[in-house]
């Protein structure tokens, strides 16, 4: 769900944005208000294959552990 706070000049999507976060629920406002896409928000929707890196950190820790 895109949001914007009547102060800031962007709207955001991700729930994860610290930027987004900041925004206090009641001064939120469902929409995009004609605002600019938050700049970490972007960002957030670049980076999909977050997960997959996760699991890659794992596998590479669980190899260590067999060798040792
Ligand atoms: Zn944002």
């Amino acid at each position: 769900m895109a949001f914007y706070s009547k102060r800031s000049k962007v709207y955001h999507t991700d729930a994860r944005c610290p930027v987004g976060k900041a925004v206090k629920k009641k001064n939120r406002i469902p929409g995009k208000g004609g605002r600019k896409m938050c700049n970490f928000c972007k960002t957030m929707g670049k980076a999909k294959p977050v997960k997959r890196a996760k699991k890659a950190k794992k596998a590479k820790r669980a190899k260590k552990r067999r060798r040792w």
